[in-house]
């Protein structure tokens, strides 16, 4: 089983990056569970067909510690398997701690047991890492397979650097390692030139470059990937290419981050200020 954890800014497209890679690597047969890591709650939402799923902290409120795998994980598109561990109340608590609540509950539920033959495991973590708990799929080797989506933008591309930080943290004493950046593009003047080289000069490569299309925003509304909304359309075979590349992927390494100076000259060379 590949144990896969999806990084990257807010809003940079994670969760519908996630889910429509899901897709694909569901078409082609492979049994694929995704954990939604975002108290948000909306990893899943295109993979079932709406936010119908109850997350695992809410089971847990209202139904005790005497909960079931089916409480908890629903089947979506293509029989793939989806969870959302939830967050705490607003304002209270922390929501790292959700995201270990709900992954130590999984494992004590035999969600990852071989049984049930689980070819990927997906985790959608929120924002950088920085909080020990949104750390957590990478700290103990719960994620071994990271990929961080981001843009041109220098805020996407700060984020991506960031945790590269975290994942050097971990990898030196675990098994944790980064798989690749993927380009959710932004119309960024030479952003696929400036991201290839961004990933060379962190060790990695950019893994796949998602160009930005509003039959993202169709499929969204109608609460689908673009897979299930529209197989033949050119977005759907982007994420199929995604899901092929990360499928075929054998360039696993410990990332060096780099200095902000050398980002900064980065984004000067590739023309965004000129
Ligand atoms: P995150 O999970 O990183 O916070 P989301 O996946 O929720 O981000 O993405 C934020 C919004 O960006 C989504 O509502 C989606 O409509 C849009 N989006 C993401 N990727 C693309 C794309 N390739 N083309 C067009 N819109 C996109
Ligand atoms: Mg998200």
């Amino acid at each position: 089983m590949r144990k896969i954890a999806i990084y990257g800014k807010g809003g940079i497209g994670k969760s519908t990056t996630t889910q429509n890679t899901v897709a694909g690597l569901a078409e082609m047969g492979h049994k694929v569970m995704v954990v939604g890591c975002d108290p948000k709650a909306d990893s899943t939402r295109l993979l079932l067909g709406g936010l119908s799923q109850r997350s695992v902290l809410d089971t847990l409120r209202e139904e005790g510690e005497d909960v079931e795998l089916t409480d908890i994980r629903n089947g979506g598109f293509c029989n793939t398997l989806c969870v959302e561990s939830g967050g705490p109340e607003p304002g209270v608590g922390c929501a790292g701690r959700g995201i270990i609540t709900s992954i130590n509950m999984l494992e004590q539920l035999g969600a990852y047991d071989a049984s049930e033959n689980l070819n990927y495991v997906f985790y959608d973590v929120l924002g950088d890492v920085v909080c020990g708990g949104f750390a957590m799929p990478i700290r103990d080797g719960k994620a071994e397979e990271i990929y961080i989506v981001c843009s041109g933008e220098m805020m996407a591309m700060y984020a991506a650097n960031n945790i590269c930080k975290g994942i050097l943290k971990f990898a030196t004493n675990g098994k944790v390692r980064l798989g690749g950046l993927i380009c959710n593009s932004r119309k960024v003047d030479n952003e696929k030139q400036m991201i290839e080289q961004f990933a060379k000069l962190l060790g990695t490569q950019m893994i796949h470059f998602v160009p930005r299309d509003n039959d993202v925003q169709r499929a969204e509304i109608n609460r689908k990937t673009v897979i299930e909304w529209n197989p033949k359309c050119g977005q759907a075979d982007e994420y199929r290419a995604l899901a092929r590349a990360i499928d075929q992927n054998t360039n696993f390494v410990i990332p060096r981050p780099l200095p902000i100076p050398e980002l900064e000259k980065l984004l000067m060379e590739f023309g965004l200020y000129n």
